[in-house]
């Protein structure tokens, strides 16, 4: 029997139809909008609560829907179709932040704060990245400090962090999943610990809102302060020092589904490339009747194949909470993201002017896209981690 590993179950296949029918007539409207005027819409995000797409990887007891990396990565899929800006304010959200808390958070933690995050009453961040560190993130200068009554004093500041600030006037998001030194090991090694920062704590502010990015200007990205933020013990996230099992499991659910976002650009590229070619004429003939062109959709079309089935591949393989996957989450994030820029890039050669204008929406994935290339870790911590990980386990290629 053909398995269709985009869609592997009936569940699965009834949720793509009902994010892309939702996505229809909620995410597109409002796409070309809200890119221009560099908002996010942040009502649009909290109303997915009730169709049980926020906590969509969190367990059901806390609101969650308990689905599998696929269906993660499908609605990531179909949100960035339409809207790549308005899908990685969800992907901070549910990924970077849900998720974090759904597979690494205490039970006391998760019956606090899982319902609120799950139903969209409040908004999560996550801060790893500061103004001095990003690829190389043991080099993080933010420092927690245990203080006697077993709080913590957080000092710092966090850059690059979407759904950092809520709005123009600098509404911190409720709650950050934050990332701080806390001392080195017994190797002199940095140590770092994680905590959960919420909106009203004191010390806890937004620098400022990221103005005149080249993308994803739908979502907002921000500097964070912590100035001698005061933490409750009780929102420190497992043990001291547990940071990097927290990073490495979210990061591979965080790389693979921004390759979906990334399918999700190539896939509206090449519907509108193909859809324009056919009706634009030159010369007395439909331009997709020219060699050039058909180079355009033809290779488009293939690498968008290619990028389709190495991203489900992943997703099937991926087991949500545990580590081990990354030599395929960096790969397909790898691959995908650049065959994204590259079917955006053809997609306006082949509309020409038209395709230059935001109302004709692939100059707009085309400046989205870029962003695959960076956030989430760079082109280059793909290229290094995978070399590093075939060095170790060269049978991966011949297996
Ligand atoms: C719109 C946007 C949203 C973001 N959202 C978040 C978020 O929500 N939370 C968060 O924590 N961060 C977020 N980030 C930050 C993002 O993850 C970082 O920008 C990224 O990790 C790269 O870090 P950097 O910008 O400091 O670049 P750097 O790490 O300084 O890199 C600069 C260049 O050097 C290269 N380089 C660095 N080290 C090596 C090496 N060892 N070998 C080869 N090349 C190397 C890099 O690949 C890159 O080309 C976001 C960024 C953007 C732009």
């Amino acid at each position: 029997m053909a398995v269709d590993i985009a869609n592997p179950t009936e569940e699965h296949l009834m949720l793509r139809e009902m994010v892309r029918e939702w996505t229809k007539e909620h995410v597109e409207p409002q796409a070309l909008e809200f890119d221009r005027d560099e908002k996010f819409n942040v009502d649009l995000l909290r109303s997915m609560g009730e169709l049980g797409l926020l906590g969509i990887s969190a367990q059901e007891d806390y609101g969650g829907a308990a689905l599998d990396a696929v269906a993660c990565t499908m609605i990531h899929e179909e949100l960035s179709a339409s809207d790549p800006g308005f899908a990685l304010a969800y992907l901070a959200h549910s990924m970077l932040f849900v998720n974090n808390l759904a597979y690494n958070g205490n039970e006391e933690q998760k019956e606090r704060i899982l319902p609120k995050v799950c139903s969209g009453e409040w908004i999560g961040a996550m801060a790893m990245s500061e103004p001095d560190a990003g690829t190389d993130v043991l080099g993080l200068s933010t420092t927690a400090i245990e203080q006697a009554d077993g709080s913590w004093l957080l000092n710092g500041r966090k850059m690059w962090i979407t759904n950092g600030c809520l709005d123009e006037l600098g509404t911190p998001a409720d709650v950050v999943w934050v990332y701080a030194r806390t001392g080195a090991d017994e190797k002199g090694r940095v140590q770092m610990s994680t905590f959960l920062v919420e909106a009203g704590m004191v010390g806890y502010s937004v620098g400022q809102k990221i103005y005149d990015k080249t993308g994803m200007r739908a979502s907002n990205t921000a500097e964070l302060v912590f100035d001698d933020c005061i933490v409750p013990a009780a929102n420190l996230v497992g043990g001291v020092g547990e940071s990097l099992i927290h990073m490495m499991g979210n990061l591979e659910l965080e790389r693979l589904t921004l390759a979906g976002m990334a399918l999700g650009i190539a896939r509206r590229s090449l519907e509108e490339m193909n859809r324009y070619a056919a009706e634009r004429t030159a010369f007395g003939s439909q331009i997709r009747d020219f060699g050039q062109i058909q180079r355009h959709i033809g290779e488009g079309w293939a690498k968008y194949r290619a990028m389709r089935a190495y991203v489900y591949d992943t997703a099937n393989h991926l087991t949500i909470g545990k580590a081990g996957q990354r030599l395929d989450s960096d790969g397909v994030k790898l691959f995908a993201t650049t065959a994204a820029k590259e079917i955006a890039d053809s997609a306006m050669q082949v509309m020409g002017g038209y395709g230059y204008v935001g109302e004709y929406n692939v100059e707009r994935l085309w400046r989205d896209a870029k962003l695959l290339e960076i956030g989430g870790g760079t082109l280059e911590s793909h290229q290094k981690n995978i070399t590093r990980d075939l060095l170790k386990n060269s049978d991966a290629i011949t297996r």
